[in-house]
């Protein structure tokens, strides 16, 4: 990392960094050089319905694969499942490299390694034997993804208020419902879909929702729209209906009633995940507007003589160096075997935040250059706005730490 750290990194993390930043300039950073027109340009980008392109999917495989071959891919997939195991930190610290080499516009970077939502991750210890049996193997290797269906239009913050309902049917069960945001969803081939399966515990919020593996292509499941996001004419996330669809015994994740459970398991990798990626593209984008700042001249000087500019880089680089300590404290602190419950919310929460605010600052200093796509700010501007609101706002987060605090956890 860098010596701006007062804690020693393991050598194995170091390397690890290593590793994958020559991974990324290897397998990610020359694709996008290669695949430019392709990537760049949203009517090539895109199918007519919004999903990614054909030969997008394929690199995203390829991506994905070659990174497995480079044994990247399953570092945090739990050792049971066939991965490395790595622990928080070093996913944490991966994920911080990643984004600080590829910035915004290698944005194929997020397929650089197994995100926890999309491939192996701890949540695959969940299944039964047989759905690993189907589905490890092309998974581990890159060739498979998944996508995870809690979301639904009138259920995000609180899924307690989920409306899918998964009943009993011949043994099994059928799923009906809807879901939204589903990141990954339209090129996915399973998704893990959560339902009512006791109304009763559901309403009286103990428990009575489940978790399901369940196919894409499965009869009766259906994207049936892809959302698109600001500035662009499709997207990776997508609406999903779900009328009767049929899932067996062996397709259920976790306990049956339980299926919060397999969410949490998921939930604080997405946190790290976040939190990384705000601090690694931050720092991405201070580097360019520290050298643009000693660079671009106004009022004969180089605007880097001016404090109106330089001051607010400095806070902001304060401010990220801030979060970058607080990601690896709160990944150690999960290594060490603790839920880190309150220190992962302060270090999402305040990632995301101080992350948009740097990549705002380097907007501001690049005067009209920081809105063209040639710089890529506003894109780093959209990815880590849009991240004050996935995989848990920054109200939910502070609901949580003043819950942890009131029950008086207030160790700081
Ligand atoms: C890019 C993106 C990708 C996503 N991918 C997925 C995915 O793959 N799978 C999936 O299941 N979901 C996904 N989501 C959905 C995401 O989890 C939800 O957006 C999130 O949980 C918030 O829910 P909501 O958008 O419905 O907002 P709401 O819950 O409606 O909240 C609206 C506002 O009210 C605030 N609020 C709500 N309750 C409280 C409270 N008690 N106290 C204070 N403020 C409160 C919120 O913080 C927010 O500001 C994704 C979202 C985005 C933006």
């Amino acid at each position: 990392m860098s010596s701006a750290l007062g804690i020693t990194l393991p050598e194995e993390i170091v390397a690890l960094q290593e590793g994958i930043e020559a991974f990324v300039k290897k397998e990610v950073i020359s694709r996008h050089e290669k695949h430019h027109a392709l990537l760049s340009d949203p009517r090539k980008k895109f199918t007519e319905d919004g999903r990614y392109a054909p030969e997008v999917v394929a690199l995203i495989r390829e991506i994905r694969m070659a990174s497995a071959e480079a044994g990247y891919f399953n570092m945090i997939t739990p050792e049971s499942l066939g991965g490395a195991e790595m622990g928080s930190l070093a996913y944490y610290a991966a994920w911080e490299r990643i984004f600080h080499t590829c910035g915004a516009h290698n944005w194929l970077c997020v397929y650089a390694i197994s995100h926890w939502a999309f491939g192996p991750s701890p949540v695959l210890t969940k299944v039964t034997d047989r759905a690993r049996d189907e589905i490890l193997e092309d998974m581990m290797a890159g060739k498979t993804s998944m996508c995870f269906g809690l979301s639904e239009p009138g259920a995000g913050s609180d899924a307690a208020m989920l409306k899918t309902r998964a009943k009993p049917e011949g043994g099994g069960w059928l799923i009906s419902g809807r879901k939204i945001w589903t990141t990954n969803s339209p090129q996915a081939e399973y998704c893990i879909v959560f339902a009512i399966t006791n109304p009763e515990k559901a309403t009286n919020k103990q428990g009575g929702i489940s978790a399901f593996l369940v196919p894409t292509n499965s009869p009766g499941f259906q994207i049936e729209s892809i959302v698109k996001m600001h500035g662009e004419i499709g997207g990776d996330e997508s609406a999903i209906v779900l009328d009767n669809v049929r899932v067996e015994p062996w397709q259920l994740v976790g306990e049956l009633d339980r299926g919060f459970d397999i969410a949490l398991y998921g939930v604080s990798l997405g946190r790290v995940y976040n939190s990384a990626r705000a601090v690694g593209t931050a720092r991405w984008g201070l580097d360019i507007g520290f050298d643009y700042a000693a660079k671009r001249e106004a009022f004969g000087k180089t605007i880097s003589e001016y404090q109106g500019v330089t001051f607010p880089l400095a806070e902001s680089a304060t401010e990220i160096h801030a979060a970058h300590l607080l990601g690896i404290n709160s990944c150690m602190l999960l290594d060490q075997g603790k839920l880190a419950i309150k220190e992962l919310s302060m270090c999402k929460a305040y990632s995301v935040q101080v992350g948009v605010r740097a990549i705002d600052q380097v907007i501001q200093t690049h005067g009209a250059m920081g809105f063209t796509n040639e710089m890529g700010l506003m894109d780093a501007y959209h990815a880590l706005r849009v991240i004050n609101v996935a995989d848990g706002t920054n109200e939910i987060l502070y609901k949580t730490i003043v819950q942890r605090m009131l029950k008086g956890d207030m160790d700081l």
